[in-house]
Parts: structure tokens; C-alpha cells; sequence
């Protein structure tokens, strides 16, 4: 595939990709658009010209402030307009339209892609979950259920926000070690989760269930997700309903959502499971995909420092198992809810996806590029989480999602 618009590269945004956003040019007119190369593809123009016909109907779609109703009209639809932008990019030469439907991307500002009705995070990764158990119940790391169910809880959709906004550290109730109260104060234990998430696409009727071979039909895409967690306050909180403040106050998600059907081609198997799921989770297809990630910590005006590699395919369970698990009940799902992985941690310890586990609770400090140390962040900080997929010469980037904490 061949365009006449110059795409860089190692741009994250190729012809295989065309992720989905919501940007404005600078004129306060959140509208859809697709990303390629350095610029964007901005869809309400595009449908001006014509190029997806029902030219009214679909401009009308494009200008809204969120892809939820885009999205609604089904993947028959949505995959549609993919091909037509990629016909229109790969057309033997520049047409006409191309000053009308592009806009530089490094100008624009990008906002939440969707309305997230609910949200669900997950605890996916059996190094996560194993390590955080040696910290927190060093002699039964693992609890019985986590190799048989996906394990997750419901978290609070109001407060996800899109990349680039500042997160305030938390306030609460902390108890220190040895102390018998808690005490009430400024998180001192504020850590990032290296997460991805899966957008819903298609929606489902209470009592309905989605069987394990047919989840990839309700995922429209995915983005980069950093479940910000304050630990001091998740580990006073916790027992016996789970997270609720340590977690609630925010998570970021970047602003491309990379359909599923970009990344087929980097589908691969995910861990061996034992014991074997029950049959509502066994899953026929290789269920995971190859996607690199990475983080890095950012001093306010200083160089970062990459203090985690991991990739997505390192998953316990695939995101067709969480979703034929999360609606084995009837629990109904919505378009735009937003179902998160859970930390991605690998098996080496560089590839551990939160500061908790790399600072193994605090007890041993990362040496920054600029000469500090972190066991947990600082005002300051930005975090930034990077991730893409690589196959044969093509390249499906996310971009990134970051955050900076202030005080
Ligand atoms: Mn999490």
C-alpha cells in the first residue's frame, strides 16, 4: 500500500492502522476524525465531499462531540468508512479534497474519544496479581478463584479522562505502619498501572450472555490505559469490598482507539491455562495479541526514564474470556463502556507494569536519568505509557497516554 500524503516511517499511525479520536483544530469544534502520519482525517469534512455518500447523515454523525453513536451503527459501518479513507489515501494522486479534509495533528487537541457509560477493570496478569499478593499475603499469593475466573470489580467512569490532563494527588485516609488509627493526608504512596482497554461496540439486553467465541464482535477497539492508584489508601480501604478512593479519583486513556480488526495480524496465543477454563471461558482462537509497551517518568523539565518494558500478549486472560465472563450472569453491556486489562506486568522484572511491584512497596529505589530516585511519584512527574504493534514492515501504534501529577 502506497499514499501521497508523506507518512513518516516509524509514524504509530499508518495505512494499517487508522485509529479513531475526537479533536478539535484549535477552534473549540470537537468533531471525529482518523489519524495518519502527522495529520488527521477529519470526517465531518470528509463527509461533506461526499466521500461516504448519505452526505447529510453522516457529517451530522461526525460533528458529535463523542464516537458512541458512530460506533452504534455497527462494524459493517464503521469498517466501511476505514476502507473508503484508506481507498481515499491510497488514490494515485493528491485529490483536490486533501486541503479540506486534513489538519495537522500535532496542532490539534485531542478529548475523550467516547462517553464511557461503565467501566470495568480487570486483574488479568498472573505476574501482577502474584506479585502484589506476595506483598500483600506473603503466604498465599494467588487466591483460588484467580486461575478459574477472570477476576475484576466495577470502576467509576466519571473520572477518565483523555491524555495530557493533569492528575491532582489524592487525598484520604492513610494508615501508617505500627500506627493504630489512620491518619488523614496527601497520598504518599501515588503510583501508575500499565493497563490496556477494550472499547464496547454492540450492545447487549440484560439476561443476555456473549459466548466466548463471539466477544470479538462487541470490542470496537483499544487504547493505552493508566489506572492511577494511590496504594497507601488502596491498602487501608481494600478488605472487604475492594478498591474504591486508591483508585477512583482518575485514570487516563489515550485518545486513538485502534479498531480490532487493525491488529489481526499480530493475534498470538496467549499462557497456557491450568487448569482448563470452564467452557463458557474456553476459547477456540488464539486469544491474545503481540502489542510492546512501555513507560517512562518524566521530571517536570527534566529527561525521562523508560522504568518498565511488557507487552499485552503476557495476559492470563484474553479479553474474549473477560467479556464472556463479565455477561455470564445477563449483566447488560453499552457501547462506549470501557473494560480495562488490568496491570500488564511480564515475567522479568523490568517488565514490571506499576511502581508498587518495581519499587517492590517501596523497598527499593529506581535511579532516574537525571539523577533522582522514585519508589513512588512525585508532583511533577509525567507518566507515559507508550505501546504498538509490529509485523512484516507494518506498524499500528497507539501513541501514548500521559498524565502529570500536581499537587
Ligand atoms: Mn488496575
Amino acid at each position: 500500500m502506497r499514499s501521497w500524503l508523506p507518512i513518516p516511517a516509524d509514524s504509530d499511525f499508518s495505512l494499517y492502522n487508522l485509529p479513531y479520536g475526537i479533536f478539535d483544530a484549535g477552534d473549540q469544534r470537537p468533531r471525529a476524525g482518523i489519524a495518519i502520519g502527522d495529520h488527521i482525517i477529519d470526517l465531518a469534512a470528509a463527509a461533506e465531499t461526499g466521500l461516504f455518500g448519505k452526505k447529510r447523515f453522516f457529517k451530522k454523525i461526525f460533528e458529535q462531540p463523542v464516537l458512541n453513536d458512530f460506533i452504534a451503527l455497527g462494524k459493517p459501518v464503521t469498517n466501511r468508512i476505514r476502507k473508503k479513507v484508506l481507498d481515499w489515501l491510497c488514490l494515485p494522486q493528491r485529490p483536490d479534497t486533501a486541503d479540506n479534509i486534513l489538519t495537522s495533528r500535532t496542532k490539534a487537541r485531542m478529548h475523550m474519544p467516547v462517553r464511557v457509560g461503565d467501566y470495568t477493570d480487570f486483574y488479568s496478569s498472573i505476574e501482577h496479581a502474584t506479585n502484589v499478593g506476595k506483598m500483600f499475603r506473603p503466604d498465599n499469593p494467588l487466591l483460588p478463584n484467580w486461575r478459574w475466573l477472570p477476576v475484576g470489580y466495577h470502576g467509576r467512569a466519571s473520572s477518565i479522562v483523555v491524555s495530557g490532563t493533569p492528575v491532582q494527588r489524592p487525598h484520604g485516609q492513610i494508615k501508617l505502619p505500627d500506627a493504630e488509627a489512620p491518619i488523614f493526608s496527601a497520598s504518599r504512596r501515588l503510583d501508575f498501572e500499565l493497563e490496556m482497554a477494550f472499547i464496547i461496540g454492540k450492545e447487549t439486553q440484560m439476561g443476555e450472555t456473549i459466548p466466548v467465541d463471539k466477544a470479538e464482535e462487541y470490542i470496537f477497539g483499544m487504547v493505552l490505559f493508566n489506572d492511577w492508584s494511590a496504594r497507601d489508601i488502596q491498602a487501608w480501604e481494600y478488605v472487604p469490598l475492594g478498591p474504591f478512593l486508591g483508585k477512583n479519583f482518575a485514570s487516563s486513556v489515550s485518545p486513538w482507539i485502534v479498531p480490532i480488526e487493525a491488529l489481526k495480524n499480530v493475534r498470538t496465543k496467549g499462557p497456557r491455562q491450568n487448569p482448563a477454563p470452564l467452557d463458557y471461558l474456553k476459547q477456540r482462537k488464539a486469544g491474545n495479541y503481540d502489542i510492546e509497551l512501555e513507560v517512562a517518568i518524566q521530571p517536570k523539565g527534566k529527561q525521562e526514564t523508560i522504568v518498565c518494558k511488557s507487552n499485552f500478549r503476557y495476559l492470563y486472560w484474553s479479553m474474549a474470556q473477560q467479556l464472556a465472563h463479565h455477561t455470564v450472569n445477563g449483566c447488560n453491556i453499552r457501547v462506549g463502556d470501557i473494560m480495562a486489562s488490568g496491570t500488564i506486568s511480564g515475567p522479568e522484572k523490568g517488565s514490571f507494569g506499576s511502581l508498587l511491584e518495581i519499587s517492590w512497596g517501596g523497598k527499593e529505589s529506581i535511579a532516574m536519568a537525571d539523577g533522582s530516585t522514585r519508589t513512588f511519584l512525585q508532583d511533577g512527574d509525567t507518566v507515559v505509557i507508550r505501546g504498538s504493534a509490529k509485523k512484516d514492515g507494518m506498524k499500528i501504534g497507539f501513541g501514548e497516554v500521559s498524565g502529570e501529577i500536581t499537587n
